[in-house]
């Protein structure tokens, strides 16, 4: 008996690798001891929450017992965390940022999916360049919309020209996620300049015409990871049309506590009245978030300004370059974000992940990412166990390349 629509009764025949894997390593784990699987499939972030989080939990708890300490709050945000969160971002972006131009929301999932609900209408298109996160598509989907990937180059920059080329009277959004996941991509000044060309091309013959303009969507959860002096450009300097989103998910390790937001370029705000915000607010409540969580908003209001140790990253991100060219698999250096995406040796991705899982190690196929013929390591995980899948990564390529 089907007890679900067809597009979801469909869609459990196809869970996501991520999914998959993540069953398989809860097997293997079960089989042969949590320290015998090196599991790379997951982006939840291990490091502790910074200590600063301590204090301000105790003290939450004990203001939290009050009427309304735990109550609704208005939906876009408390106003107090709306505001540090504006201030936060004023900081970030360069563009001075009020709470009114701020949304809370329950992780940057959530702003992705408000986002979407408030301009996409059934067949309209949202451009992203592959490989690309995968819930982008679902997001979107939800509301008649078709995610159209460009390809990235071999380094993974952007083609702009060939994202140009995509844009139709139906696109509605550019997604960029920068720092990337799955690549670690980051994005130059130049790249983002010569997109918001696109975009500017586009809304003013759009303008003329009175249709609704082409949006620049940056999805930013990873800001904070950038390794060697990189730099991660800030987006609504550069065009009105260009709105950022984001969460602490991964900055505060804190991606249970589902703290997200998304900021309106307040140059769009002047020229739509206010628009874009109250109807992101709207959609906020109708689709049934109602507010983000109110002791996470407080958490990260209190918080914003530090991250976790960056240095636990960056010292995995390392480790896990040697490995990778110690084994002599092919890739391209990720300057930010805490995954790799490297070349699947002997180029197919679902044979080299199946010879990984012989190893013991677990890592999602390129293709669950819009890019088959590679492979995404999340490090996620502790040095030791990094350090320790060395060997095995060592056999499965040669297995792979025969
Ligand atoms: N965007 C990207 C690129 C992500 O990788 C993720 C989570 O992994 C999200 C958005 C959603 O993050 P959140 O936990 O803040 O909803």
């Amino acid at each position: 008996m089907q007890t679900v629509t067809d597009l979801f009764a469909a869609a459990a025949g196809k869970a996501s690798f991520i999914r998959k894997m993540f069953e398989k390593g809860i097997e293997l784990k079960q089989q042969f001891g949590e320290d015998a699987v090196c599991d790379f499939s997951l982006g939840n972030p291990d490091v502790p929450p910074p200590e600063a989080a301590r204090a301000v939990l105790h003290k939450l708890a004990d203001d939290a017992i009050r009427p309304l300490g735990l109550g609704y709050c208005p939906n876009a945000g408390i106003p107090a965390v709306r505001d540090a969160i504006a201030a936060y971002l004023s900081k970030q972006q360069g563009v001075a940022l009020r709470g009114a131009d701020v949304m809370m929301t329950v992780g940057a999932a959530s702003a992705l999916v408000c986002f979407f609900r408030a301009t996409i209408d059934k067949g309209d298109e949202v451009i992203v360049p592959s490989p690309y996160f995968v819930e982008y598509g679902n997001y979107c989907g939800h509301f008649g919309g078709i995610l159209k990937p460009v390809p990235t180059h071999e380094d993974f920059s952007l083609d702009v020209p060939a994202i140009a080329a995509a844009v139709t009277p139906k696109t509605r959004a550019i997604i960029v996620n920068s720092p990337n996941n799955p690549t670690g991509a980051i994005y130059s000044k130049d790249e983002l300049a010569s997109l918001v060309g696109v975009v500017e091309r586009v809304n003013a013959e759009r303008a003329e015409k009175g249709e609704r303009p082409l949006f620049l969507l940056s999805d930013e959860p990873y800001r904070a990871f950038a390794y060697d002096g990189a730099e991660v450009p800030a987006i609504l300097p550069l065009s009105k049309f260009a709105l950022v989103l984001g969460s602490f998910s991964k900055t505060l390790s804190m991606a249970g506590e589902r703290i997200g937001y998304i900021a309106v370029n307040p140059a769009l705000t002047a020229e739509d009245g206010g628009a874009m915000m109250t109807t992101l607010t709207l959609v906020n409540r109708t689709l049934g978030y109602v507010n983000a969580p109110v002791i996470g908003q407080r958490l990260a209001a209190a918080i914003c300004d530090t991250t976790v140790d960056l240095d636990i990253y960056k010292r995995r991100h390392d480790l896990m370059a040697k490995v990778l060219e110690d084994a002599g698999i092919e890739f391209t250096m990720p300057r930010g974000a805490f995954y790799f995406f490297p070349k699947a040796p002997g180029g197919d991705d679902a044979k080299f992940v199946d010879a990984l899982l012989e190893e013991k190690i677990l890592a999602v196929p390129g293709s669950g990412f819009g890019r088959a013929g590679y492979i995404r390591l999340s490090c996620a995980v502790d040095e030791k166990i990094i350090a320790r899948s060395a060997e095995g990564f060592k056999r499965a390529k040669e297995k792979c390349q025969k």
